[in-house]
């Protein structure tokens, strides 16, 4: 079932509610690379109650954003883990340039690159019913969504059996918010890796099905990752 990939890394870009989430999983499970969401890596540092946890905490805590220095050094720590040596799959990161810069200098120093960039490429009014539409596992962070994929049991995950709710924050409103911010910050992050030539566009126009993730992955299969 598994297919093996040697040294593929990748970067996962899109708008928020682009899918960055759902693919980033299919892509881990069917390539066997680890997914690393910084959504993830800021509960488990939450959950473990780490001095860097407590950090994450006390912004989160007052509604601000995570600074770049805190969210460069917790991806660092989970790229250095040994499950990320033969590549993975970066969710949510970089995310401004000030953080694809220090990957970049990061990758440099373990003598790695990343290799491949890819851009979901979504339309808006998608975008809105994509969001609103999404759920997700309160205890792992496993995406679901109610238009093609329900956990098997309503509101249980299928994985660890955590509740499976919509995000509190997934209105139309703050959609707007978020695209506003994403646009400002990290849009220039598709310049950044246009100029490296690391960047493929993958249209996301339908709910994920067997034909796009074949095109998905012959698109990765076509780099030329590090053996
Ligand atoms: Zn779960």
């Amino acid at each position: 079932m598994m297919e093996q990939t040697m040294g593929k890394r990748l970067i996962l870009l899109g708008a928020p509610g682009s899918g960055k989430g759902t693919w980033s999983k299919i892509i881990s499970d069917g390539k066997g690379l680890p997914h690393i969401a910084t959504g993830d890596l800021f509960r488990a540092e939450l959950a473990a109650e780490t001095p860097l946890g407590r950090k994450v905490k006390s912004f989160m805590d007052h509604g601000a954003l995570v600074p770049d220095e805190l969210t460069i050094l917790l991806v660092e720590k989970a790229l250095s883990d040994e499950r990320a040596a033969n590549g993975f799959v970066l969710d949510g990161f970089p995310r401004t340039i000030p953080q694809a810069e220090a990957l970049t200098e990061f990758l440099e120093k373990c003598g790695q690159t990343i290799d491949m960039v890819i851009n979901l490429i979504v339309d808006e009014s998608g975008l809105i019913e994509r969001t609103l539409s999404r759920l997700v596992c309160i205890k792992c962070g496993q995406p679901y969504n109610t238009m093609n994929m329900m956990p098997a049991v309503e509101g249980t995950c299928d994985y660890c059996g955590g509740d499976v709710v919509q995000r509190s924050d997934d209105t139309e409103e703050t959609l707007r918010k978020r695209l506003e911010a994403y646009h400002a910050s990290t849009a220039p992050l598709i310049d950044y890796y246009k100029e490296r030539d690391l960047l493929v566009a993958f249209i996301n126009d339908r709910p994920p099905n067997e034909e796009m993730r074949s095109r998905l992955f012959s698109m990765i299969d076509g780099v030329k990752g590090e053996a």
